[in-house]
């Protein structure tokens, strides 16, 4: 059984000082596959470390692209910067990029304008997305449907979903796979878990989101993508499965969708 923890950020400072430990501690509980993905100052080399991260283990991938917290920092160094890492191998994704209304970091018309510059930028490069939302539910998905169709379109995660039910529902219509982290298992979640047991396990993908989030029992220490086996656990109780089927389930979910072989990765990268 293998558990794939598909938004991580151990390129982060949070790992400095113990990040083969945590990747080790990772596969030892099961998790055969990691995304990082880069986050922070688009300008100071902040994101090209989660492709440094990514290179140095065989079956950690990286994504690249500024956060909505960031997206005053976009301009056109940034771009041509990002485009030029979105060329290594190991990243197979764009993001995460999306709307935060909660924090306001960034002025909402920012934001937006950021949002669809980079959603078209994905489309270029032909990468899949990967969308954060926080309190700002409706502008997302009319953004998405709006801006992600077409042929050049290669699909989206909605990590961390943090919305309703009905927005789980309309994401998937247009195609969108929706990842649940840690807080999905907190006692005041009900919202959260509402909306998991009306994603079908086709559509389902398991994460961290870590250093943060961490699942209950873990809830208040440093997260790590070895604790993604709790949310795994968690989310098959919800479904009434065993867990085995999820962790498969939601593996075969994030190679087919990154159209990748984690058993080719692994032998042609043994010594990583
Ligand atoms: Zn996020
Ligand atoms: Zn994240």
């Amino acid at each position: 059984m293998i558990y794939v923890d598909s938004h991580c950020h151990i390129d982060g400072e949070a790992f400095d000082a113990d990040r083969d430990e945590v990747v080790q501690r990772a596969r030892d509980a099961g998790v055969g596959a990691m995304l990082t993905v880069g986050t922070g100052n688009p300008h100071n080399g902040e994101i090209a470390k989660a492709v440094q991260v990514a290179e140095n283990y065989v079956n950690v991938f990286a994504s690249v692209g500024v956060h909505l917290l960031d997206a005053r920092l976009y301009d056109d160094a940034a771009e041509s910067h990002l485009i030029d890492l979105a060329k290594n191998e190991k990243v197979i994704a764009w993001g995460e990029i999306g709307l935060d209304f909660y924090y306001d970091h960034s002025p909402r018309e920012v934001q937006r304008e950021v949002f669809i510059r980079q959603i078209g930028i994905a489309k270029d490069l032909n990468l899949p997305i990967i969308i954060h939302s926080r309190d700002a539910d409706e502008e997302t998905v009319e953004v998405l449907t709006e801006y992600c169709s077409g042929e050049d379109f290669r699909g989206g995660i909605m990590h961390c979903f943090g919305g309703m039910a009905e927005m789980a529902r309309s994401l998937m219509e247009i195609g969108f796979l929706v990842s649940f982290a840690g807080n999905v298992t907190f006692k005041k979640a009900e919202n959260l878990r509402e909306a998991a047991r009306i994603v079908p396990l086709e559509k389902l993908l398991i994460e961290t989101d870590c250093p943060f989030l961490s699942p209950i029992p873990h809830r208040g220490q440093r997260n790590e993508p070895a604790y993604v086996v709790q949310t795994a656990k968690f989310l098959a109780d919800l479904h009434g499965i065993e867990v085995e089927k999820l962790a498969n389930q939601t593996t075969q979910n994030f190679t087919d969708f990154f159209e990748i072989d984690l058993a080719a990765e692994n032998a042609k990268n043994s010594n990583k």
